[in-house]
């Protein structure tokens, strides 16, 4: 099935009524099923394969998201480069409900999940800048255009779940100077860049995480309505991100596994 797709959004259920004309694909990998069947449609002339990351209907919680599947599969269809927006706390009172960032690092809170596709050998990755260059500066430029205000950094710290943190790990990441807390950037983009893939997290602010709440801290209620207010517009800058996406890449996510000798043959 190589060639379907050349562009991955791992993302939310928003996005499917755009894309569905294009049809939908039943994937398999060695690691099992991704989260559901995979569609896929045209957005600005490129083809784009669209994985909800919790599934259709939100069955995987974070740490139960098969994320290995999920990044195989999407290779095995031709991807390249992968856009996953998501939902996250703030750990600033400057980023309020509704601000969009674009992160540039990543700190691992995680415990239970499986981070890897390389299980025998020596195989160590390069992961110093997490993210693709090219896709961060097509969503900056993209969100720009679309209306939005991006903030242009800033560090995801992505936690265990699925309860979202105390005050005292609030405050700490917040102390890290850390600005942002999810439950899903990882090991999704530690695995796209084991699979040479560009990934670019595109991060909607929906709380102010529990330490800089002067509240009863945040709710699932509270993330899911702010989502659901701005999902019409993320999808529509996710679009305009793969409009400005390059066709040919020229970025070191490509080169990600030069000289490395894996364990498999990539999908
Ligand atoms: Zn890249």
């Amino acid at each position: 099935m190589t060639g379907t797709a050349s562009i991955g959004v791992i993302g939310g259920s928003g996005f499917y009524t755009l894309l569905g004309r294009g049809g939908e694909v039943t994937v398999d990998t060695p690691f099992g099923p991704p989260s559901d069947v995979i569609a896929i449609g045209e957005v600005a002339g490129r083809r784009v394969a669209f994985l909800p990351r919790h599934g259709r209907d939100h069955r995987f919680p974070p740490h139960k998201i098969p994320y290995r599947a999920n990044l195989w599969a999407l290779r095995s269809l031709g991807v390249r480069q992968v856009l996953a927006p998501s939902a996250v706390g703030s750990l600033t009172m400057a980023y309020k409900p509704g601000t969009l960032a674009i992160p540039d690092q990543l700190v691992d809170r995680t415990r239970s999940r499986h981070q890897t596709y390389y299980d025998v050998g020596a195989v160590h990755v390069t992961f110093a800048d997490p993210y693709c260059p090219v896709g961060r500066a097509a969503a900056i430029a993209a969100a720009r255009t679309e209306g939005w205000s991006p903030v242009e950094s800033g560090t995801l710290v992505v936690i265990e779940g699925p309860r979202f943190s105390t005050r005292a790990e609030s405050h700490w990441y917040a102390a890290q100077g850390w600005t942002l807390v999810g439950m899903t950037g990882h090991p999704e983009a530690v695995l796209a860049r084991e699979l040479a893939l560009c990934y670019t997290a595109i991060a909607l602010v929906t709380d102010t995480d529990a330490g800089v709440t002067e509240g009863e801290g945040v709710t699932q209620e509270e993330v899911f309505a702010e989502f659901g207010r701005n999902v019409g517009r993320l999808r529509d800058l996710v679009f305009a991100i793969i409009a400005k996406l390059p066709e040919e890449r020229d970025c070191p996510c490509q080169n990600a596994l030069d000289g490395i000798a894996l364990p498999f043959e990539l999908p």
